[in-house]
């Protein structure tokens, strides 16, 4: 989703991880990218969405409610992957430039605002054990702090960084999942693609050790540079 405003730190790699995850195990995959200027397809199975700086943040807010076809995917049960400015955009509200709020999508229980700090660095986390997903590694570039509602989850608790501000970091409800991290997410944290797919398509099959490789390196190189 929206590539000409919410794409910052690489986070269009999410899709090329998933895509590549996917096609590995012989699952069709169609990519569609959407620009602001265009209407949200309604039969998508994955919905990804990254990360921006404040103003264009506020104008995809803005389109997508306008739009209305992220949520409506969202609400007949599409996987939804939203990265820092798209994690915000798709709570209740988030801090405008001058910390006003401005009106996200509602489609997961969170709110956000702005924080005295950024958070700028890298992060560690270690995931909600009911998701079965390896400890998350990234880093972060963001000034808000986000508050869970009842209904979200904590995707997971931070050992190193501030994510959502609290200890915790990113949130999950049904097949909607937010994160603060970079790297891209998905690239650092197979784990959490896989995861994604699975949402989409049922459970996977593993993939060749070989195919892992780079992913494994890149994950041990980024977790042994912040061990400490
Ligand atoms: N503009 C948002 C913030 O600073 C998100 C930043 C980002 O996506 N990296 O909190």
């Amino acid at each position: 989703m929206y590539p000409d405003l919410l794409s910052t730190y690489g986070d269009r790699g999410n899709l090329l991880v998933l895509r590549r995850r996917a096609e590995l195990r012989g699952i069709e995959v169609e990519a569609i990218e959407v620009n602001a200027d265009q209407p949200v397809p309604g039969q998508g199975d994955i919905y990804l969405i990254g990360g921006g700086e404040d103003l264009p943040q506020i104008l995809a807010a803005n389109r997508l409610r306008a739009d209305g076809g992220l949520a409506s995917a969202a609400s007949r049960g599409a996987v939804v992957f939203a990265v820092c400015a798209g994690y915000q955009v798709i709570g209740d509200f988030f801090g405008g430039v001058e910390g006003e709020r401005v009106a996200g999508l509602g489609i997961l229980d969170i709110s956000s605002g702005r924080g005295d700090r950024r958070g700028v660095g890298e992060v560690v986390a270690d995931v909600d054990p009911a998701l079965g997903v390896p400890r998350l590694t990234g880093f972060e570039n963001h000034q808000g702090v986000t508050k869970l509602g009842s209904g979200a989850r904590p995707l997971a608790r931070v050992t190193l960084g501030v994510g959502n501000g609290d200890g915790t970091e990113g949130a999950y409800a049904g097949k909607v999942l937010g994160t603060y991290l970079h790297g891209p997410a998905l690239a650092r944290n197979p784990g959490l693609a896989d995861l994604l797919l699975s949402w989409a398509v049922g459970p996977l099959q593993p993939l060749d050790p070989d195919a892992e490789e780079w992913a494994s390196r890149l994950r041990r190189e980024r977790l042994a540079a912040v061990d400490r």
